[in-house]
């Protein structure tokens, strides 16, 4: 095996690497997928476990049908804690009490950034930089119209991210809040989370992160990076399934500072005395809003066991060599093609996608996904090859990227 891993032939170290893998087995975990060869977009939609479909039909029959409403009060109100706290003990290095899972990510973005903004007031600037996902930009210009602020953009390097000493140079006196992406959601790039916290701190600001491209993926500490809040999708490496409710992480030191604006009865102190006026419920609750989707947080359920297996560790390690391995094909086979690679290469800096970037990509696409090879495609000439570790192996990405090979040669 050592051998194999040290020759320069491609074939063999994937199957070298595949028997190597710890992690093998898992993938026929989840659901195969018809006249897929490749599945390379699990950092945009994670694939669902077999499990998922027992527990779902199991769900529907037993709970939904046999309980009822009853079911509200027998445990779906403690759903959206309870489930917070699997993810925050699993995912994001948080205690219990500080992670919920609600709305989207769009929606627990605005909640939880309106809530910061507010807690400082007298700061009117908001730090962010170009690169972030649209959704990120989109709601804080709508936060800083809303509230008279100023958005202070750092401009990245879209084959990178941002760096500390940017963040640096941007905060100040003014500075309310700042917001970045953990993992880039291009370039894969992860951010020193823990000196831009402290960078912002600092200046006397609050610091939020978005977590959807690197919850279940990469390691997350926010206690001991001391985040104030972060927010992330259950759909991407958490395989939640399409548009499954996103979480929400809020420092309990701050429960009582941050108030969310959608004032709904579910994150009312009483709910069901339904009385005049709203008052916040204690602790991470405060949150919520409406009634909160359980039926979508049953595959996530599902999926946090499969990660509790594995260990975040585990998931991690695998997905470095995943990365690597791209890189290897990406230097071999396709730097020759005029593909670049704008993804760090360094495998500490780099989440769990790489980035591949030719003008004429986008004619590929179809090509692509008609002989079964599926990765992201990011405008305007970007391949985004995204390896969800429990779910890929590395025969089946060097059937992918072998196929676009073949695709570049004509
Ligand atoms: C995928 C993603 C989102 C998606 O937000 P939704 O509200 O679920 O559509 C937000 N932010 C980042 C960084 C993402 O990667």
């Amino acid at each position: 095996m050592t051998d194999d891993l040290a020759t320069g032939d491609l074939a063999a170290r994937a199957v070298a690497l595949d028997a190597a893998d710890p992690l093998a087995a898992y993938r026929d975990r989840f659901l195969p997928a018809e006249a897929v060869v490749a599945y390379l977009d699990g950092n945009s939609l994670g694939k669902p476990p077999a499990e998922t479909a027992a527990r779902m039909d199991r769900f529907i029959r037993d709970d939904w049908g046999g309980r009822l409403i009853r079911g509200w009060t027998d445990e779906w109100l403690e759903w959206p804690a309870r489930i917070g706290d699997r993810i925050g003990a699993l995912a994001l290095g948080a205690a219990p009490g500080q992670t919920i899972v609600a709305d989207s990510t769009t929606v627990l973005l605005y909640k939880l950034a309106r809530a910061a903004v507010d807690a400082r007031p007298g700061r009117t600037e908001v730090v962010l930089d170009t690169d972030n996902f649209p959704t990120d930009r989109y709601v804080l210009e709508g936060i800083a119209a809303e509230r008279g602020l100023t958005l202070r953009w750092i401009e990245t390097d879209p084959a990178a991210g941002v760096h500390p000493s940017q963040v640096a140079d941007a905060v100040g006196p003014r500075t309310a809040l700042v917001l970045f992406s953990h993992v880039a959601y291009r370039s894969g790039w992860i951010a020193d989370v823990a000196a831009i916290t402290r960078i912002a701190h600092d200046a006397g600001a609050l610091a939020m992160w978005d977590l959807s491209h690197s919850a279940g993926s990469v390691p997350v500490w926010l206690d001991e990076w001391g985040v104030d809040v972060a927010v992330g999708c259950s759909y991407k490496y958490l395989n939640g399934g399409p548009g499954g409710p996103a979480f929400a992480y809020l420092r309990g030191g701050l429960q009582d500072e941050l108030r969310q604006p959608i004032r709904g009865w579910m994150g009312h102190r009483a709910a069901f005395e339904m009385g005049p006026g709203h008052e916040y419920a204690p602790g991470i609750r405060a949150l919520l809003s409406g009634t909160p989707p359980i039926l979508a947080m049953v595959p996530l359920d599902v999926s946090l066991d499969l990660l509790a297996e594995a260990g975040l560790d585990a998931v991690r390690t695998k997905s470095q060599l995943l990365t690597g391995y791209v890189l290897d094909l990406a230097d071999e086979w396709l730097a020759p093609l005029g593909v670049t690679v704008t993804s760090p290469r360094d495998p500490a800096r780099r989440g769990g996608h790489v980035t591949l970037n030719r003008p004429g990509f986008a004619d590929l696409l179809e090509p692509l996904w008609d002989a079964g090879v599926i990765p992201d495609y990011r405008r305007p000439d970007g391949l985004r090859i995204g390896l969800a570790p429990l779910s890929t192996s590395f025969a089946e990405v060097h059937a992918g990227l072998s196929r676009l090979r073949d695709l570049l040669t004509g």
